[in-house]
């Protein structure tokens, strides 16, 4: 085999163990070189295609003006459309979005979608504006990004603070510019409205069908498997639910209260049960009480982090006792804990993997509003099985020819597609 080139990132910055982006881009170099990347390439893909910031003057239910900033970064779009969420946010900032939408595009690229990556935020706290006032704001933002968006072109979704209002507004206010309905210009929507069946449990269940396929790699027992999920919403409930609903032992659950520990299995209908009713775990009374910190650190055959970025660090990596990581949460292992977790043999599902079920039934839903025939949730689920087994599969092979681990070798593989497309299409001078 040839030797891998060495690359040179065109960052200087030195990769911190705290922040995820930095270290997804990280592991994008080292797979990069791994992969032999060709220099024009690596340059093209290092680079964001096309960055806006924009201003966003909205009149205050109180009369007074206020001019929010806006960003909506397309990644790379040489595979199809720009896809990504939207998210509204104080903390929102070019750079995070630029990596958020680098991230899509690996995402889609491993579950080999047709799709780029792109992510767009407002630098807003949406709690502190009324209804009216996210509505004006959406819409002039919409306004203001419309000639990137487009069926064909740049397709949003829901994110952090945003929600499925949010991307009924965005539709309509670009279906008037049109001059007609075009429900493909967002994904996430109302069912009612061309949203598609099973997209709001897509992510969860994307989780659990990959963790299946991981307990039959190792040839461990489904039935009995315990299984600890850091964060109860919409991604961990719905995991830990279909997972229990297979006979697995769901030992522990967590939420930002704290978490919840039974031997015996919790019992998941009753915790989600809970939530509903008093917003989080804390006092749920089927088990005893233990720390998020403590969860990550059972001895379980099954952890799902499924809340935060950043949980699994060089500091309580060496604790983890269990034999899969299936991450539902974008980020939630530093590239420090990475190197820990492989000595030990840990089998690590990696985020753009485990957590691609969401972004996948985003696609579907692109396709039915496409044909405007829409699938059942039967036919959804199954499709979504399909891409998540077959991309496991790929990955895992990946991994075996080139003898890495499956994060390294999803973003291979995830590179090595998008790079694939450049070298066919070529440089338009
Ligand atoms: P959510 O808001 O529905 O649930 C988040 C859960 O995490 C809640 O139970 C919350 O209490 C808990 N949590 C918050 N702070 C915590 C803390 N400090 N410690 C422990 N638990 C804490 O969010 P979600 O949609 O389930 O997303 C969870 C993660 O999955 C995020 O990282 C998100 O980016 C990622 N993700 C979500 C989707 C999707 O389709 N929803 C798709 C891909 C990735």
């Amino acid at each position: 085999m040839k030797p891998a080139r060495k690359i040179v990132p065109p960052t200087e910055a030195a990769p911190s163990e705290e922040n995820p982006f930095e270290a997804m881009m990280q592991r994008f170099d080292q797979a990069a070189e791994r992969l032999s990347l060709d220099p024009g390439v690596y340059k093209i893909l290092r680079t964001p295609e096309k960055q806006l910031i924009t201003s966003i003057p909205v009149m205050m239910d109180n009369g007074e003006l206020e001019v929010f900033r806006g960003y909506r970064v397309l990644y790379n779009t040489s595979r199809g459309p720009a896809k990504g969420g939207i998210r509204f946010d104080l903390n929102v900032t070019l750079d995070e979005v630029t990596a958020l939408a680098a991230w899509m595009t690996w995402k889609c690229a491993v579950v080999n979608i047709p799709f780029g990556g792109a992510k767009g935020g407002v630098v807003c706290d949406p709690f502190r504006l009324s209804q009216s006032e996210l509505e004006r704001l959406t819409r002039r933002y919409t306004a203001s990004i419309l000639d990137v968006l487009g069926p064909e072109s740049d397709v949003p979704a829901p994110d952090l603070n945003t929600n499925e209002q949010v991307m009924a507004w965005i539709m309509d206010t670009y279906s008037m510019h049109k001059r007609h309905t075009v429900t493909a210009v967002v994904t996430g929507k109302p069912i009612i409205m061309g949203g598609s069946a099973g997209r709001r449990e897509a992510t969860g269940r994307g989780v659990q069908m990959v963790v299946k396929q991981a307990l039959r790699e190792l040839k461990l027992p489904l039935h009995g498997a315990r299984v600890a999920v850091q964060g109860f919403g919409n991604v961990g409930s719905v995991a830990a639910r279909l997972l229990e609903a297979d006979g697995l032992t769901v030992v522990a659950i967590s939420d930002k209260t704290g978490g919840v520990y039974n031997s015996q299995g919790i019992y998941t209908d009753a915790a989600s049960r809970w939530v509903h009713e008093n917003r989080f775990l804390e006092g749920f009374p089927h088990g005893e009480r233990i720390t998020n910190e403590q969860l990550l650190e059972l001895e379980v055959d099954v952890l799902i982090p499924a809340a935060l970025e950043n949980v699994i660090t060089r500091r309580n990596a060496p604790n983890v006792q269990a034999r899969i990581i299936a991450e539902g949460a974008n980020g939630p292992t530093t590239a420090l804990a990475d190197k820990i977790l492989d000595e030990k043999g840990v089998f690590v599902i990696p985020d753009i993997l485990a957590n691609a079920g969401g972004v996948t039934v985003s696609y579907f839903e692109w396709v039915q509003n496409r044909e405007g025939y829409f699938w059942s949730e039967e036919v959804v689920n199954q499709r979504l099985r399909d891409v998540m087994i077959q991309s496991f599969e790929h990955v895992l092979q990946y991994s075996r020819q080139h003898n890495v681990n499956l994060r390294t070798a999803a973003y291979m593989l995830a590179i090595d597609r998008v790079a694939a497309v450049h070298r066919l299409r070529g440089i338009y001078a």
